[in-house]
């Protein structure tokens, strides 16, 4: 049985569909990378399956049953999508991940506080743990994320663009964590605006523009006909067959292919 299964989703704001009709399912342990425009509908995407916004038609279920609630889902929001100032801790914000597990009223025990523990050091953000959450760098907000994720103990972590604004020594931690994550057979899908890494790092690619484009190995989904379809006169460099496809991200680019 997939993990994730997502059927005919249509997503609208006042009249507008942020997404058509799409359908795809995941299988447990898989990574995903989301790629698309701005307003492609990737954070819509990543909303919906975590039963945070309500489709107008179609369906997502996860092993079977409806998202709302479900705590084997963790959701990672954008970084900006963040008050960075609220008053509370590294640890406290890993902790509310076991709220899920302890229930509204209940106290944390030793074992939770352990956990907690143990997935503050997976993320290598033991020694941060009693820091006000505004204090971290941008890779260990991520970090704090996936930490809480972990303490959840989420089966199916969505995160949406967690790439975007890290230098590059925390964008290899994230992808060497994401690694890790996969002994644990964490499901992931990752939105990202970088499609040389969906290439590199992900077991399939999605292209999203509105509706579903393409996806698959990003071998038979980056072709320039899709790619061109979904960005249009945008840009990325993607390595295909030992070439690269330019796509422009600006509007005059138009499409370049170098061999
Ligand atoms: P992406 O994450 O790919 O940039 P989004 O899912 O954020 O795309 O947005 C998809 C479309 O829906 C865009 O046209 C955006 O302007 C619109 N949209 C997103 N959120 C809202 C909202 N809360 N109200 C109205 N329109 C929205």
């Amino acid at each position: 049985m997939p993990i994730l299964a997502v059927s005919g989703l249509t997503v609208r704001y006042n009249g507008h569909a942020a997404l058509d009709n799409v359908t795809f399912d995941l299988q447990v342990g898989e990574q995903v990378a989301v790629v698309g425009p701005n307003g492609a509908g990737k954070s819509t995407l990543l909303k919906a399956i975590a039963g945070v916004l309500k489709p107008v038609a179609g369906a997502v279920t996860v092993y079977g049953h409806s998202p709302g609630g479900h705590i084997c889902i963790a959701y990672v929001p954008q970084r900006t999508a963040v008050d960075w100032r609220f008053p509370v801790t590294v640890h406290d914000v890993v902790l509310m991940g076991r709220i899920g597990k302890l229930g509204l009223f209940r106290h944390p025990g030793k074992r939770d506080l352990a956990y907690v523990r143990e997935c503050l050091d997976v993320v290598g953000l033991a020694d941060l743990a009693n820091r006000q959450i505004g204090e971290l760098s941008g890779g260990q907000q991520q970090r704090m994320f996936i930490a809480r994720a972990l303490a959840q103990e989420a089966e199916l972590m969505l995160m949406d663009e967690p790439l975007t604004g890290l230098d590059v020594p925390s964008q290899e931690g994230l992808f060497q964590l994401l690694h890790d994550l996969r002994a644990r057979h964490v499901t992931i899908m990752l939105s990202t605006h970088d499609l040389d890494q969906a290439v590199q790092y992900f077991d399939r690619v999605m292209l999203l523009n509105r509706r579903l484009l393409g996806f698959g190995k990003a071998t038979e989904v980056f072709t320039p006909e899709q790619l061109m379809a979904a960005y249009g006169g945008h840009l990325h460099l993607v390595p295909l067959n030992g070439g690269l496809v330019a796509v422009g991200d600006t509007c005059c680019e138009g499409e370049h292919r170098h061999d």
